[in-house]
């Protein structure tokens, strides 16, 4: 079998495709299958038919390819809903909304109940980081039987599904919920220790069989323009954690969080991070808030450079942005500016922003930027958010491993092992700020590498489900054909 799409060719099939070669590529090669559903008669049948047995199939299937659907089915922005065929000419379908019906439900029946692996290896895995990327590796890794520690610096597991998404926008008990699942199957969970401080990653090699950082790109973009050091401007970060922290510690009550209340807020960068803030604002109270984009507003449809499959780059109009609509009566975003300087109230706050509007122009290699004389403002803000993006690891836990131009652990691409032998890394830290599902992508193919690394050979799931056979000796290729899938990567990656 060369491809996936052969297992299903029929004499006839194969007949009609050498036929329309080249004339009809692609799915146009397969006949349409009229029916809709499956036969009524199979489906009245009893048990096979009942919705909570195929919605059990379904979970399984869903949590083959996917650790935490509870939290993508939540805050996935959905790429794929942008490269479904669907949403070429009618809405995608609602992968995201499915996955969190199916999570749910699997939950509420009482389906999802610890399952520990039956035997254990006895080869011991240190983990550091508890964001989706170390948290799906520690999942994986445990289920092959390895004994997983998972090292945390914060108080609490999740990474920034803890303390960066608001609790508005993913309930901390439903984290929680998968934490102490993961828990009762076994993996450990070391929290409030920083490694690089007391303990270094040499001292977890030394007593571990592998080490996988997973420690996210956590260090802010600054803004340094006169009167950064004013009082009141704060990484958005900053201002989320103790936000989430407080709350889950006090509901709010010990008052160990900044508060918005009756401030002008301004949130400087968009993104998840900087929508984040907003909602976090308008829950506060805040007086007023506004957002500064440096770029212009996106097109309401898809440009003709940004065409399907691609991530569709247009005006979206996310919760952050509706709440302040609803209760200020305006859009908080403003576009094409530019903060020149912090303004400082006389006594070491920060009292607003003066701003100049930009233009931007195509050029042959790509966008110009240009400032609009006679344009300056200045914003009224007793509080600032700079939300602007983040640079990379932090550099306490890597110690000497090697580093990719933008800083982040290097690794060859594709793989995850680092520069030191039995060190590896996963997530934002190997591949810069991104999504929760790339997190726990990454996470997955780590510990099915660092299984491969330690048993010589891996049952662990692999994206896609489909091996590039290119890697194959050619007299392995007949053996490949009659294997099945995961025999098939298991000979591959060996
Ligand atoms: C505010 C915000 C909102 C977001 N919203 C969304 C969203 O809605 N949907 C989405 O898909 N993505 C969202 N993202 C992006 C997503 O959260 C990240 O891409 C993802 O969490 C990265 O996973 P990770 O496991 O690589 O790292 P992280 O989640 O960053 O986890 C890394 C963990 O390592 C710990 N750590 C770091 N150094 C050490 C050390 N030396 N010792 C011990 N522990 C250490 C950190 O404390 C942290 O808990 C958001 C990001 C931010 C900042
Ligand atoms: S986790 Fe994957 S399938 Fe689910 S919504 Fe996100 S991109 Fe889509």
């Amino acid at each position: 079998m060369t491809d996936l799409e052969t297992a299903f060719w029929t004499p006839r099939l194969k007949r009609r495709s050498q036929r329309c070669f080249l004339t009809r590529p692609g799915f146009m090669l397969y006949d349409r299958r009229a029916e809709k559903y499956r036969n009524p008669k199979s489906r009245v049948r009893t048990g096979r038919s009942c919705p909570g047995e195929q919605v059990k199939e379904a979970l399984f299937a869903l949590l083959a390819t996917n650790d935490f659907p509870e939290v993508t089915g939540r805050v996935c922005p959905a790429p794929c809903e942008g490269a479904c065929v669907l949403g070429i000419n009618e809405d995608p379908v609602g992968i995201k909304s499915i996955e969190c019906a199916i999570i749910d439900r699997g939950f509420e029946e009482g389906w999802i109940v610890p399952n520990p692996p039956k035997n254990r290896t006895g080869k011991k895995i240190a983990i550091i980081g508890s964001g989706p990327a170390g948290l799906a590796a520690a999942n994986q890794l445990n289920k092959a039987g390895h004994t997983v520690t998972v090292y945390e610096r914060h108080d609490r597991i999740g990474g920034l599904m803890m303390y960066g998404i608001p609790n508005m926008k993913l309930d901390k008990s439903i984290l929680q919920r998968r934490v102490d699942l993961m828990a009762a199957e076994g993996i450990n969970f070391v929290t409030n220790t920083h490694i690089g401080e007391e303990i270094t990653i040499a001292d977890l090699k030394k007593d571990n069989d592998a080490v996988i950082v997973a420690t996210g790109a956590t260090v802010p973009r600054n803004l340094p323009i006169p009167g950064r050091e004013l009082k009141g401007i704060d990484f958005a970060m900053t201002f989320l954690h103790a936000n989430t922290k407080d709350l889950l510690d006090s509901n709010l009550q010990d008052g160990k969080y900044i508060s918005a209340k009756d401030k002008d807020v301004v949130v400087i960068g968009g993104g998840d991070t900087g929508n984040d803030c907003i909602g976090t604002a308008v829950r506060h109270g805040a007086k007023s808030v506004v957002n500064f984009e440096l770029l212009p507003a996106p097109p309401s449809e898809r440009a003709r450079d940004n065409p399907w499959p691609q991530w569709p780059k247009i005006f979206r109009v996310d919760y952050g942005h509706s709440e302040v609509q609803a209760k200020y009566g305006r859009d908080p975003r403003e576009y094409c500016v530019m903060s020149k300087e912090f303004v400082d109230d006389g006594n070491g706050n920060v009292k607003g922003i003066k701003t100049v509007r930009v233009e931007w122009t195509r050029t042959r290699t790509g966008w110009d930027m240009k400032q609009v004389e006679g344009s300056e403002q200045f914003f009224s803000a007793d509080m600032v958010l700079l939300s602007m993006g983040f640079l990379g690891p932090e550099d306490k836990a890597l110690g000497t491993l090697e580093r990719d131009g933008r800083k982040n652990v290097k690794t060859a691409p594709g793989q995850y092992a680092t520069s030191e032998p039995g060190i590896f890394a996963a997530g934002d830290c190997r591949r810069g700020q991104s999504l929760i599902v790339w997190g726990i992508n990454e996470g997955r193919q780590c510990a099915r590498e660092v299984d491969q690394y330690l048993m010589h050979s891996t049952r662990l799931a692999v994206t896609g489900g489909i091996v590039k056979r290119s890697k194959l000796p050619a007299e392995l290729l007949g053996r490949a054909e009659r294997a099945n899938p995961q025999q098939i990567s298991v000979a591959a990656s060996s």
